[in-house]
């Protein structure tokens, strides 16, 4: 009989492991996993509760929320995307919902659900999993594959590489003739030690326009809620600066520079403009009058930091603060000392480069017979679902190929 080895337990891994069987059931296929527990990643993801994809059903839109990947990925996204999913999962019992912001959880808010479904499919369609079997080394040989898994060899037709952001799976990929995009962090927070932060740690902006300044690379502009953490800022808007970014900042040693617009909507003179305004009229504390719908202690300290006392009534304010604040509130620079970590999700940029792979079947252009899949290509995205998306379509594409090349 036929054999797939799949190396890695993890989404793409067993989604490619339970197509292969259901594209043909007299392949084996053999899943192996180095941990104890397969889809360890999944348990914790989207805080507990999986965000299993995004509902944006259209491939040409879903590519623009892959830094690295984007455009290349449309085809497989066409082939497998996330109304696939969706579906696969639904017609297996899952029911999924879908938040304002689009992103698709399980019903039950439950990450064991989806594992559950997971290994029930694999268990149904006969794939074998081994746990504890870590893949060492693999050789290309006469018609087919030799694969040391935790120190004992294993034959097999087609090898299907889903180890994810791991280094044994990278040197796995090298030695079978892969190149590799070095592998750097993506989706972190920015560590800012500024005094204008100090104490705000909680507050958030729902919607600002980040700017981050690289030396020596093209500008990144994101938009989104802003968060002030303990360690600098976070939200939205740092964690897609991150992943568009994540290249240049590993470059630089993450030394950036941060500018803020708080008011997007808003021209800088406008902004001026409606400063002077509340000057004329008020005769309140500036501190505890905020011309906009704006968090109070975040608005306080801008101006402490333009010159201004928030004790002051308005039209005690010299007009060089309110020009300063103005500038403050439209391109405000924080200094990015450094990475911070982002417990909800954190992906590898880097990997497997998409063109030495045939994107048709996820089958290796340099090592006929060997398939990848997930996190261990150069692919990465933006919070929201579009990562285990990747893993999703590419295993599915995979699983379907190297079953069909074997039939
Ligand atoms: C905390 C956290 C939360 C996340 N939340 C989300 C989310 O809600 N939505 C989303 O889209 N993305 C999320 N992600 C990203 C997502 O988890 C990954 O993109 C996805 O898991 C990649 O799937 P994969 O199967 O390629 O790799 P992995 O999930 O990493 O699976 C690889 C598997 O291979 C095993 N393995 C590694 N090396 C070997 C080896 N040498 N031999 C055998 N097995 C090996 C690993 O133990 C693992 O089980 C999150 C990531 C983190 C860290």
């Amino acid at each position: 009989m036929p054999r797939i080895l799949v190396a890695g337990g993890g989404a793409a891994g067993y989604f490619a492991a339970i197509r292969a069987r259901e594209v043909c059931s007299r392949v084996e296929v053999a899943l192996f996993e180095s941990l104890s527990r397969p889809l360890g990643k999944v348990k914790i993801s989207g805080g507990g509760r999986c965000n299993v994809t995004h509902h944006c059903f259209d491939a040409g839109r879903l590519v623009g929320f892959y830094p690295r990947g984007g455009r290349a990925l449309r085809g497989v996204f066409e082939r497998c995307g996330p109304l696939d999913v969706a579906r696969w999962f639904e017609s297996r019992g899952v029911r999924l919902k879908t938040e304002e912001d689009g992103r698709m959880f399980p019903i039950t808010d439950s990450s064991q659900t989806i594992i559950d479904c997971l290994e029930r499919e694999a268990a149904r369609a006969g794939v074998q999993v081994a746990l504890r079997r870590g893949l060492r080394a693999a050789r290309r040989t006469a018609g087919g594959f030799t694969v040391d898994f935790g120190g004992v060899e294993e034959r097999g037709d087609a090898l299907l590489l889903a180890t994810g952001s791991n280094d044994a799976g990278y040197a796995c990929v090298v030695a079978l003739g892969h190149g590799l995009v070095r592998p750097v962090p993506s989706l972190f927070t920015f560590k800012v030690a500024d005094p204008r932060l100090e104490g705000l740690a909680g507050v958030s902006v729902p919607r600002v326009v980040g700017r981050l300044v690289v030396p020596e690379h093209p500008p990144v502009v994101q938009e989104g809620p802003l968060l002030v953490t303990h360690w600098g800022l976070s939200g939205p808007v740092v964690l897609r600066l991150s992943a568009w970014g994540a290249r240049a900042l590993h470059e630089v040693g993450y030394q950036a520079t941060l500018l803020v617009d708080f008011f997007p909507d808003t021209g800088q003179e406008q902004v001026r403009a409606t400063l002077f305004e509340a000057k004329a009229r008020s005769r309140k504390h500036a501190g505890n009058d905020c011309p906009w719908d704006f968090p109070r202690r975040l608005w306080e300290s801008l101006l402490r930091h333009a010159g201004g006392d928030p004790e002051a009534a308005w039209p005690a304010l010299p007009n060089k603060v309110l020009n300063r604040l103005a500038e403050e509130l439209k391109r405000g620079s924080f200094r990015v000392s450094g990475k911070g970590a982002f417990k909800e999700e954190f992906v590898t940029a880097g990997g497997v480069p998409l063109d030495e792979v045939d994107l048709r079947t996820m089958e290796s252009r340099c090592c006929p017979g060997l398939y990848l899949a997930g996190e261990i290509l150069d692919v990465d995205a933006l919070t929201g679902g579009f990562n285990f998306q990747n893993a999703w379509s590419t295993g599915w594409i995979a699983g379907s190929a190297a079953a069909e090349s074997l039939r």
